[in-house]
């Protein structure tokens, strides 16, 4: 018994030291049990799914979700400048972005690792413009990008005492998986329910999100007013997007803490 103890303990031991990276742009390591790729495998053929259900707006015929296309590409082309500019480009293969709007009275988006990224229809009169809707996809492609749902579901795992067995698991890829990974990522809000971003997982998203939108033209500013009519939203039941997302005022002091910063990097569309 103490023997089964001791030798499951160093593994899960060693598996916290092998699976523990060190974030470049934030400098935080992170416990990772499980492979990016694989994550991004997963992310890959969940979105597929997803949209085979989903009602997907055609950017052709609608200019809300020609505007999510723009809005994610623009996006895009800055997290590409910002790896390029800090030599860590590495950090995006992998990485083929797409962009959709679906039609769902949620108030939600979310970007999985590689690069999907999908907004529901019930977001925009939350986001109003299309500043406040670079700031939740920004927001959203820093918790892609930065692995927190790696880092959630490898916590998940060892808390349960599964560390070990985490790699079998996915490559045996057991619906439990499959719903740990769309609960890590927000897109299972209201079915499977949800496993909300850390205070601190939050606080990067929010940092590199206001960052990443300035340098694609957008003002950083309009994320103060997002995040308050996104505590506004809903009345009695709050927005999908905030039960993964947890808000609260320490969000929006942060916020305006790193808006001086973000500000350095601005620059207003067209000039
Ligand atoms: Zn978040």
């Amino acid at each position: 018994m103490n023997i089964v103890r001791t030798v499951t303990a160093f593994f899960i031991s060693s598996a916290i030291i092998i699976g523990c990276a060190k974030n470049p742009i934030t400098g935080r390591s992170q416990l990772s049990l499980l492979p990016e790729s694989e994550l991004q495998t997963m992310g890959n053929q969940q979105y597929r799914e997803f949209l085979n259900t989903a009602r997907v707006v055609s950017p052709s015929a609608d200019r809300d979700a020609e505007m999510v296309r723009r809005v994610g590409q623009r996006l895009v082309n800055a997290v590409v400048a910002y790896h390029k500019q800090n030599g860590i480009s590495d950090r995006l293969e992998g990485y083929k972005w797409e962009y959709n709007l679906v039609n769902d009275k949620q108030v939600n988006a979310w970007c999985m690792p590689g690069g999907k990224i999908v907004v529901y229809t019930g977001l925009l009169p939350v986001t109003r413009n299309e500043a406040a809707l670079a700031a939740v996809i920004g927001h959203e492609i820093c918790h892609a990008l930065f692995q927190h749902g790696n880092e959630r579901m490898s916590q998940g795992m060892v808390q349960q005492g599964l560390g070990s067995a985490l790699a079998l698991a996915v490559s045996n890829k057991p619906s439990a998986t499959q719903n740990l990974f769309l609960q890590a990522y927000g897109v299972g809000s209201t079915v499977l329910g949800t496993l909300p971003f850390s205070r601190k997982q939050e606080s990067e998203a929010d940092h590199y999100g206001l960052i990443w939108m300035a340098m694609a033209g957008y003002n950083p500013n309009e994320s103060v007013a997002l995040w308050e009519r996104m505590a506004q939203a809903g009345g009695a039941q709050q927005p999908e997007i905030l039960s993964s997302h947890p808000s609260d005022a320490t969000r929006i002091r942060q916020i305006k803490q790193w808006l001086p910063e973000a500000m350095k990097f601005y620059k207003p569309a067209g000039k």
